[in-house]
């Protein structure tokens, strides 16, 4: 089984990507984790994607589709695969789905965590950092007991500049643009599961694992 995760920033794609991979033993492939080790073994391609990321750029589709493919042929992947971050948008997807195909697989299930963009804001805006120990708070979730002061260290708090509301307005009109005529091209081919990503991390852990449970079931009576 492969599945493609789905989700806006803060929605909690990459936690739950990680919980259910290891709940239904697949491989849990994701483009950040990709990147890192391209450049921990300092390869061609990770010195490439490398520049663009300390422009503050986007890693070209090219350099990105190729690192994931090179990975998925790893023994690891041989049960099922679940993409985290990947792909991005509708270019990635296709030419995922041509790899794919050349090698006799394809993507079964597409599951779309579902989150407000109200809630989103909150979530991703309302983090905060410690100056000093790099202690998170949030605002809303774990407040510290003094609004501005670290609680361990009595450092400074402040917000990274990814995590200011406007950024993250910014970042999620950005998401939307790209990843809308993903879910359309999904939703098409009859793979798209959408999960309500409101809930404890279990809570929406069970559910991914439910509607991927009952999608597999009612796939093998036909
Ligand atoms: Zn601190």
């Amino acid at each position: 089984m492969n599945v493609v995760f789905l989700g806006a920033p803060g929605a909690g794609k990459g936690t739950q990507a990680m919980r259910v991979s290891e709940k239904l033993k697949l491989a849990h492939v994701a483009t950040g984790d990709l990147f890192r080790e391209a450049l921990a073994k300092g390869t061609e391609q990770g010195r490439r994607a490398k520049s663009f990321m300390e422009a503050g750029k986007l890693v070209p589709d090219e350099i990105t589709i190729q690192m994931v493919l090179d990975r998925i042929t790893a023994p690891d992947c041989g049960s099922g695969v679940i993409f985290d971050g990947f792909p991005r948008n509708l270019i990635q997807a296709e030419a995922l789905d041509l790899a794919l195909g050349r090698e006799g697989r394809a993507i079964d299930r597409v599951v779309y965590i579902k989150v407000d963009e109200q809630v989103l804001i909150e979530r991703l805006g309302g983090r905060w950092i410690c100056r000093r120990c790099q202690a998170p708070y949030h605002a809303t979730y774990s407040p510290p007991k003094v609004a501005g002061k670290c609680d361990r260290c009595g450092g400074e708090l402040y917000q990274r500049a990814d995590d200011t509301t406007e950024t993250v307005k910014r970042r999620l009109v950005v998401y939307r643009a790209e990843t809308s005529p993903l879910i359309e091209y999904y939703s098409k081919s009859g793979k798209l599961l959408e999960v309500d990503g409101v809930g404890s991390e279990e809570e929406v852990e069970g559910r991914i694992v439910d509607s991927l449970r009952r999608r597999t079931a009612t796939a093998k009576e036909k």
